[in-house]
């Protein structure tokens, strides 16, 4: 099958197994030259592991750390007629070079919320692994099944409180123009925590603890996003924001729950990126060319790996680490220094569909967008025939 990308609004609905593997094994490389992790995991639980950061982490924890990796994702495998995800084909790509250099990996593909996977993979962990050190938790979903109800809970992308108007960039038509968003209401507030908040995250420690798979002073993170005045009236202070204010909670909870065994409980706020979650937020495509642009010009840009590496290295795995006010990590530092930001917020208000390629880097958005499906890369012929049914 010769596999070009079918871009359907935010997303693209197909795959391509050669590009994946190949934007795989660039992050392997960029991980290998920045050289072994100065404190090493053993034995770690990606839940969120085929994509985004959560891949990233997967790929420094092994590559940088020469951990063993568990990795949780819900992704389609290919058919006949369709490819797979870019998630299954990523992980099938981990698995290869997993292998290839020796290091156990083992992926469960299903849904993390639910009780059943949850379950499988603790098997798993006591057949291979005996504890688990690490447990990254990089969960991005539209809807959540409550394991014990059965009930269903949708998340909602809307501000809270007062409306919201914001330019944005519509990546189908390719205008910039002016959105309004009207508040969510209590409900939607309260799905959406349901969906994104803290309550799996306490979940998975709760069942892993109790089926005595956590080691002691096991360290934990969930990621976050908390961005600044651009981005606050629909992320930060919107309901995705009350999200992750929620995982403030469970992160406290977490801490005192479970010191017993010593474990480490962190939020982590990451820098704003391209990935299969961001692109579904209003607004963010704007923002983001605009902050890549800003951050390229001035020689910070960073992507996931770049992201993730600098986390584990200097952050996740110390003794001690720095910490803001809230008891997060945080890697969203440069992003958010008000040099950037004020460069961003400059060029915002000029930004029009006709400059927008040229004061944004729209360009280099659209590729960090097509190579999370593994279209764009150099070196990768998108018109040769590929086989779309790949296993891991
Ligand atoms: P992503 O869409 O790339 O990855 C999501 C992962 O979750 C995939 O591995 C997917 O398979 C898995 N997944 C989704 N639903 C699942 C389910 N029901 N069961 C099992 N696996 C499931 O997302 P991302 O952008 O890497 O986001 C990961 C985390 O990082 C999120 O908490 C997000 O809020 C946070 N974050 C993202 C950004 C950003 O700019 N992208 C910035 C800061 C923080």
């Amino acid at each position: 099958m010769v596999i070009k990308p079918k871009v359907r609004g935010f997303i693209c609905t197909n795959a391509h197994p050669t590009g994946c593997l190949t934007s795989v094994k660039e992050q392997i490389s960029y991980v290998k030259t920045q050289g072994d992790l100065s404190v090493k995991p053993k034995n770690v639980l990606v839940i969120g592991c085929s994509t985004g950061y959560g891949l990233a982490s997967r790929i420094t924890a092994a590559f940088s750390g020469g951990a063993k990796t568990l990795g949780i994702c819900f992704e389609k495998p290919p058919s006949e007629k369709r490819t797979g995800t870019a998630g299954w084909y990523n992980t099938a790509a981990f698995h290869q070079q997993a292998k290839a250099a020796g290091l156990y990996a083992k992926s469960i593909n299903g849904d993390a919320f639910s009780h059943q996977i949850k379950a499988q993979t603790i098997e798993t962990i006591k057949q291979d692994l005996g504890k688990i050190d690490l447990v990254i938790y990089s969960l991005a979903s539209p809807r959540r099944t409550d394991p014990d109800t059965g009930e269903a809970y949708v998340s909602t992308l809307k501000p809270v409180g007062e409306p919201v108007t914001s330019k944005t960039f519509d990546v189908n038509k390719k205008v910039v123009h002016e959105i309004s968003l009207e508040p969510a209401n209590q409900d939607e507030i309260d799905n959406t925590i349901k969906v994104m908040g803290g309550e799996d995250w306490e979940l998975w420690i709760k069942e892993l603890n109790n089926a005595g798979v956590l080691a002691d002073n096991c360290i934990t993170t969930s990621y976050t996003y908390i961005g600044k005045e651009l981005t606050q009236p629909i992320y930060g202070r919107a309901t995705i924001g009350k999200a992750k204010e929620d995982l403030d909670r469970a992160s406290a909870a977490l801490k005192q729950d479970y010191a017993k065994i010593g474990l480490k409980a962190y939020v982590t706020s990451l820098k704003a990126v391209v990935t299969q979650a961001s692109s579904a937020i209003p607004v963010m495509p704007l923002y983001i060319s605009l902050m890549y642009q800003v951050m390229k010009d001035e020689g910070v840009h960073e992507g996931v790996i770049e992201q993730i590496y600098g986390l584990f290295e200097t952050l996740l795995l110390a003794e001690t680490p720095a910490m803001d006010e809230a008891n997060r990590l945080r890697m969203d530092g440069v992003e958010t220094n008000d040099d950037i930001q004020g460069k961003i917020k400059a060029i915002w208000p000029t930004v029009t569909t006709e400059n927008f390629a040229e004061l944004g880097d729209y360009k280099g958005y659209n590729q960090d967008f097509l190579k999370l499906f593994g279209f764009e890369f150099e070196g990768v012929d998108y018109d040769t025939d590929v086989d779309p049914l790949v296993e891991w």
